[in-house]
Parts: C-alpha cells; structure tokens; sequence
C-alpha cells in the first residue's frame, strides 16, 4: 500500500487560535511540533497496517512547517511553494489511500475552531451547490486520480461535515469546537493515539477495498463567495470564471482535476484584491 498524508495546522490538538498557527509568534514552534507529532502518529499507524510507502504533504501556511529531522524517518516529505498546494505530488506516486490530518472546517461554519478554505478570503465554498471545505475540494482532486480518502483528523465540526462527503473515511476527533478561536483538546499523546488507530483502519479499509475515491457528476460547478467584491473581481477575471451575486464567482469544471484548478486558481487571485 502507498500512502498519502496531506497534514494542515488547524486541526491539530492544542492548537486552538489563528495566532500560534503563524510563523513568527512565539507560540508557532508549538504549533509545529504538535502538528508533527500527529503527522508521525498518522505514519505510524500506515506502517502498522502494512505500508510499503509514505509520503508526507506538510499542507499549512508557507507549507514548510515540519521539521525534517523530526519526522518518521520511514516516510518522505514533500514542502515548499507549491502550485498544487495541499495535493501536491499526490499525481506522481500511484497512491492507494489519502489521510487528512489537523484538517478543519469549511469556510463560514457556525462553530468550527479556525473554519476557513484555503485562505482568509471566502466566506463560502461549494462544489455542486453544497458547501464544502478543503477536505472535499482535495477529495474532489484526489477522486479524479482514483485516490480516496480514508481518514480525515481535526474536531468534532469536521467529523459532522465529513460524514457528508466522505461516509466511508475514518473520522478522528481530536478536539471538540467551541468557537472560532476555542477548543478542548486531551492531552497531545491521547491525540497522537486516535490518530494512530485512525490511520491503521484507514489503510486496512483502502486494502479491503472499503473505500470510495470522491467522485461528483459532470459538470462540476465550483462556487466562491469572498469577504469583499473585489477580491471576487479579480477571480472573475480568471478566463471561464462568471461573477455571481454580490461578493461571488462561479465556475463549471468537466471533471475533479478542473474544478481544483480553477478552485486554487481563484482563491490565491483573490489575495491580490489585499495588496
Ligand atoms: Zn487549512
């Protein structure tokens, strides 16, 4: 079995604010060494269940968090600017099961500690109509190259929004929301371990054939409402894109592939309507 870990700060146990999820406050290497932790936890457990192979996606911020020498020496790390972002080289490696870690809500959720997609500029995401979050619109991509997802990792919000998306993956709470900027976490080795079991079912279930790649019927509509109207302007510049409603773009894909590039196309465009 190969397997793919996509691992985003947010979700993470003990990391509970926006501040201590950036680099440069003095809580970040906290952040850091938490999200490492459940990262080596998730490797554990693929190995545990038989992996031959894992790569490691570090998929938060500047998306070079992990520190090398940290990590499971058995896995391979994948870090930089990187223009498929939270997927990237998931193309290249064959893989046969996906594993989301410190994975969070979807942007505009009710209570989903540090809800957001992608960036701080939507305030809703959808694809087909429905709102989703970056684990559905990864899943769409991983879908398309026929990898499915078989854990996701963050707090109970989450859990509830996966099961819609992702029935058969294993759903690991390692926090309960509280709000925006709040949560209760146990203690960093009790998180450690659900992620563990998590990942080990996860990978016998992709060996049992247990597993569903997302896939969605064409076309795929891809849909962005942002905070203001300009940084929807500047998406809907995007050859294919249509301004929609007040502060939104559309876009209608053929298939999983185009509906993420044209998601991750419009998202970082609108961060120049802040510059
Ligand atoms: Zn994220």
């Amino acid at each position: 079995m190969r397997v793919y870990i996509s691992v985003d700060m947010e979700g993470i146990a003990g990391v509970n604010a926006s501040k201590p999820t950036e680099r440069g406050h003095d809580a970040y290497p906290r952040s850091a060494a938490l999200m490492t932790g459940e990262a080596n936890a998730a490797i554990e457990g693929a190995f545990d269940a038989g992996a031959e192979e894992v790569v490691v996606n570090d998929s938060h911020g500047r998306m070079y968090n992990l520190p090398p020498e940290d990590l499971d020496g058995r896995a391979r790390l994948v870090q930089g600017i990187k223009a498929w972002s939270m997927v990237e080289a998931a193309a290249i490696g064959q893989f046969d099961v996906a594993l989301f870690v410190g994975y969070h809500t979807r942007a505009g959720h009710p209570r989903g500690t540090l809800a957001h997609t992608y960036t701080g500029g939507p305030t809703l995401t959808t694809l087909a109509g429905r709102p989703t979050g970056e684990y559905g619109i990864n899943a769409l991509y991983l879908g398309a190259l026929g990898v499915p997802v078989g854990m996701v990792a963050g707090d109970d919000a989450l859990a509830e929004e996966v099961a819609g998306w992702l029935p058969w993956a294993e759903r690991v709470v390692v926090k309960r929301a509280i709000s925006w900027q709040a949560a209760e976490a146990p203690h960093p080795a009790r998180a450690r371990e659900l992620v563990r079991e998590g990942a080990q079912r996860a990978v016998e279930n992709a060996r049992d054939g247990a597993l569903e790649p997302l896939r969605l019927d064409p076309p795929i509509e891809v849909g962005i409402d942002f905070r203001h109207g300009g940084q929807a302007d500047l998406a809907g510049l995007i050859p294919g894109f249509r301004r929609e409603g007040d502060r939104g773009v559309r876009y209608t894909a053929a298939e999983g592939v185009e509906a993420y590039r044209a998601f991750v196309s419009a998202v970082r465009m609108a961060t120049l309507a802040e510059e």
